[in-house]
């Protein structure tokens, strides 16, 4: 490490997932000298990029939890974030859709379940219009409830967006970084090794994801809970299923999952997922033909049409379940310590909520928050005091990132930015119309892509029907060549 990574700080959060960014976004707007540390060589690789990319209102919930209350809160904060941020959502709402009479009869307790989380605009729907709305719907529907505030969002923008937004307000980001221990302090500070070398540090933040469990026990295992992971495959149709729906489509839950579904992505696609399925590996990312056959099963019943269209990829995702419910989320104050783990399958949705809730916890547990003094906007926190009510949990002025959703203007599309730059006029990824100027601005940004994984979740290049056939070369020349912030405007040679 360097002398400026090794230095002292404040707080050190494990996990530059979507929970540990939007976590180090929000302590951010105080005086604290703060590290985001990752295994990772990027941030959000881990559950944050493999989910099935819900904006969730929280109204399946259970009532009284706490994923319910910071669900409901962080979903609120993301939406209105998101808009500011250019995150990519779309507000396509949702039916929950009655296959038989028991299920049919199970809507009313679910839309009482939705108003009991504060949620009141859910609605039941009769068979004829959820017809008329959705054609394509497989024969034998009896009824559904209309959830019109669910949306899709970009699962890849948001935690990077949260990560450029801390490190512009100083956060230090150290990826690559394992945290393997911590020594016992008796000095006020934590001593944490790490594979990088050790790392000082006054207070520890816990968002490891599938191994919070794990740092848990470092800090004395006082969260009592142990990852159980969950798979959930999915498979993503190609965009000319798109038209085939226009809700998210969703089945009535059971008491162990929330069932498959079918919804469209922000980029276009058709997603039909996930699975769940209980694993011993917290690496076991396959997907498996079993899991796979499942899923069409189902979705031959949901969307018999969706069946015949091509795939474009599967992929699967763990989430972080425990033996517990609800999110696993306290501090101690005398271990100086906070942990927010067992965030299983709406932590997307929720993680301003949980962040919010976080940054509470470590004030009423001693740490001192000052709002800090910013030459630009004047004073980050907009609620005055930073007391643990009246904290809103947005400061500041959100980073504007690249858009890359379907549903906005993206450069190709843009006359007046080619005009001005050439280089968003020359397509490299034909299937997702990625141009050059973005993939050189992907690899200037503050938090440049460690991979092609990394630059296709930036900027969808690869990301299409072809998964690369045509333009990895291409692609991987410009990352190769870039020199990262150097990448020619308009004048390396790519595929036409
Ligand atoms: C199939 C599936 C579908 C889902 N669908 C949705 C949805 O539609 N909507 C929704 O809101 N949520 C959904 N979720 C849940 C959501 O994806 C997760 O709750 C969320 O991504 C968890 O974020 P996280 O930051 O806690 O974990 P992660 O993203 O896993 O981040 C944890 C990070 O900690 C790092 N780490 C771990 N151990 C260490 C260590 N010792 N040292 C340093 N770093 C470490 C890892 O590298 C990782 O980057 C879904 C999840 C799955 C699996």
């Amino acid at each position: 490490m360097t002398d400026a990574e090794v230095r002292p700080a404040d707080v050190v959060i494990i996990g530059a997932g979507v929970v540990g960014t939007a976590i180090a976004r929000t302590l951010a707007g105080y005086s604290l000298d703060c590290v985001l540390a990752d295994a990772a060589a990027d941030v959000g690789t881990g559950t944050s990029k493999a989910n099935t990319a819900i904006l969730h209102t929280g109204f399946d919930a259970k009532p009284g939890s706490l994923e319910a209350r910071l669900l409901r809160r962080g979903s609120e904060l993301l939406r209105s974030y998101a808009a500011a941020a250019g995150i990519p959502v779309e507000r396509t709402g949702a039916l929950l859709v009655a296959w038989t009479p028991e299920q049919s009869a199970a809507l009313p307790a679910i839309a009482d379940n939705a108003r009991r989380n504060g949620y009141h605009a859910v609605r039941p729907v009769a068979a004829a219009e959820l017809y008329a709305r959705e054609p394509s719907l497989g024969p034998g529907a009896v009824a559904a409830l209309e959830i019109p505030d669910e949306s899709i969002i970009c699962p890849w923008t948001t935690p990077l967006a949260f990560a450029t937004e801390a490190v512009s307000a100083g956060v230090r980001l150290l990826l690559g970084t394992s945290v393997t221990g911590v020594a016992p302090s008796g000095d006020g500070w934590h001593q944490l090794a790490t594979t990088r070398g050790p790392l000082r540090c006054r207070w520890v933040v816990n968002a490891a994801g599938l191994g919070a469990d794990v740092i848990d026990r470092m800090f004395g295992g006082g969260g009592g809970f142990t990852v159980r992971p969950r798979r959930g495959e999915l498979i993503v149709f190609d965009k000319l299923a798109r038209p085939l729906l226009s809700s998210i489509l969703l089945p009535v839950p059971t008491a162990r999952t929330k069932g498959v579904l079918v919804a469209p992505t922000v980029y276009g696609n058709v997603l039909l997922g996930p699975t769940a399925e209980n694993v011993s590996d917290r690496g076991d990312l396959g997907t498996t033909a079993a899991g796979l056959r499942s899923l069409l099963d189902a979705g031959q019943r949901i969307v018999p049409r969706l069946v015949e269209e091509e795939i474009t990829s599967s992929y699967a995702g763990l989430r972080a379940a425990t033996e517990h419910p609800d999110y696993q989320i306290y501090a101690d104050a005398g271990r100086r310590y906070a942990c927010a783990g067992g965030i299983r399958s709406t932590g997307l949705s929720a993680s301003l909520g949980i962040a919010e809730h976080v940054v509470s916890l470590l004030e009423s547990a001693g740490l001192a928050l000052r709002p800090r003094v910013t030459g630009l906007s004047g004073v980050f926190g907009l609620s005055g005091p930073l007391g643990v009510s009246g904290h809103s949990g947005v400061f500041g002025t959100p980073p504007v990132m690249a858009y890359i959703g379907e549903a906005g203007v993206r450069p190709y599309q843009d006359a007046g930015r080619i005009a001005a730059d050439p280089a968003y006029g020359q397509i490299v990824c034909h299937c997702e119309r990625v141009t050059l100027g973005e993939i050189r601005d992907a690899m200037a940004s503050p938090l440049p892509p460690a991979d092609l994984g990394g630059l296709r979740r930036r900027t969808r290049a690869m990301n299409g029907r072809c998964q690369g056939f045509y333009c990895a070369a291409a692609v991987s020349r410009l990352f190769a060549s870039s020199g990262r912030a150097d990448l020619p405007r308009a004048a390396v040679a790519v595929p036409t």
